[in-house]
């Protein structure tokens, strides 16, 4: 049963909900070895561990008292919160037509009572080992490969997120664009594997300054990098662009064809906007993106942000 541990970073969490605690003790007894068993004996339970605990998959009783699994099924796939968690059906009565607005609900399994451990393990093992799979290859999707920081991808949702978060809440939202410069110099002197390397030093050195739960380094692409500051005055933005400058200059990264001082440097563009409803993030995109073009204009190894 360890073939989804492979993925797993700790161990599988199992929601089981039955109003009656004897099923419950059977499952427990099955999973108990290799999974976090957690239990719910009504459909408002259920919903409320769901919530907090975001289960790997969810054993649900069709027949409850009160709210019988069908609702609580309804109810967790249309909250974003818990709808991509997998719910296998546990039921005594054998009917299609329940059993298919079951399915039609989003439950990816049933399983019919008098339980028989070796189908209860080997349905279990089937869907637990597709959602490990699904959310390791769902974070892969968000990781640049070369750095291992988030790509454009997760930097387009995160930055969409956070302009609507500051639209709502009327706060301050920060952008760091970040270009190494003379990269390319950088390549052609010693080598393509080396301006790898070097990447990945700049990405973990960005990465490592910024620390605020909310915040996000990002590879934005080639050489380019850029951090979502949620919540960050420009003052902020500017202390976390210096601090990044220190970092880099620390690392003391050779760049024997730089123009500047034979160590590898950054420009960095930094902007802050208050989001007005109806406004775009590609407006504090442009903002910094102007601002970075005036750190390498005037000189580079900098950075600039919009004047007062
Ligand atoms: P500037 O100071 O104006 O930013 O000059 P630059 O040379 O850094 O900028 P330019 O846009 O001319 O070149 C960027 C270089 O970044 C060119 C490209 O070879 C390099 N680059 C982009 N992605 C990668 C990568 O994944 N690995 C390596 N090794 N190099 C890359
Ligand atoms: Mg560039
Ligand atoms: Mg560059």
């Amino acid at each position: 049963m360890s073939v989804w541990i492979e993925h797993c970073q700790s161990r599988p969490k199992l929601l089981v909900v039955d109003d009656q605690p004897i099923n419950i003790r059977v499952i427990n007894e099955l999973f108990r070895a290799e999974c976090d068993m957690h239990m719910a004996t009504n459909g408002e339970q259920a919903i409320a561990i769901s919530k907090s605990l975001v289960p790997d998959l969810i054993l649900l009783d069709i027949m409850m008292t009160g709210m019988d699994g069908l609702e609580v099924c309804r109810r967790l796939k249309s909250d974003p919160a818990t709808a991509a968690i997998p719910v296998i059906f546990i039921t005594a009565k054998v009917d299609e037509t329940v059993e298919a607005l079951g399915f039609e609900l989003g439950a990816v399994d049933y399983i019919s009572k008098p339980l028989n451990p070796s189908i209860v393990r080997a349905r279990v093992k089937t869907h637990l080992t597709l959602k490990i799979q699904t959310d390791y290859l769902k974070g892969l999707a968000r990781l640049d490969g070369l750095t291992g920081i988030a790509n454009r991808r997760s930097f387009d949702e995160r930055l969409a997120q956070a302009w609507n978060q500051a639209c709502r809440d009327g706060g301050t939202l920060s952008l760091l664009m970040i270009d190494i410069d003379y990269f390319k110099c950088y390549n052609d002197h010693l080598g393509h594997l080396k301006g790898d390397e070097c990447l990945r030093q700049v990405a973990q050195a960005i990465a490592q300054s910024v620390n605020r739960p909310y915040d996000m380094a990002a590879r934005y692409g080639g050489e380019e990098f850029a951090c979502i500051l949620p919540d960050t005055s420009a003052h902020g933005a500017m202390n976390l662009a210096e601090q990044i400058q220190d970092c880099i200059s620390k690392l003391a990264i050779a760049h024997p064809a730089s123009d500047i001082s034979q160590q590898l440097t950054l420009s960095i563009g930094v902007a802050s906007l208050q989001p007005k409803i109806g406004s775009k993030a590609a407006e504090l995109v442009a903002l910094a993106d102007e601002q970075l073009y005036q750190a390498k204009k005037n000189g580079r190894n900098q950075v600039h942000c919009p004047a007062d």
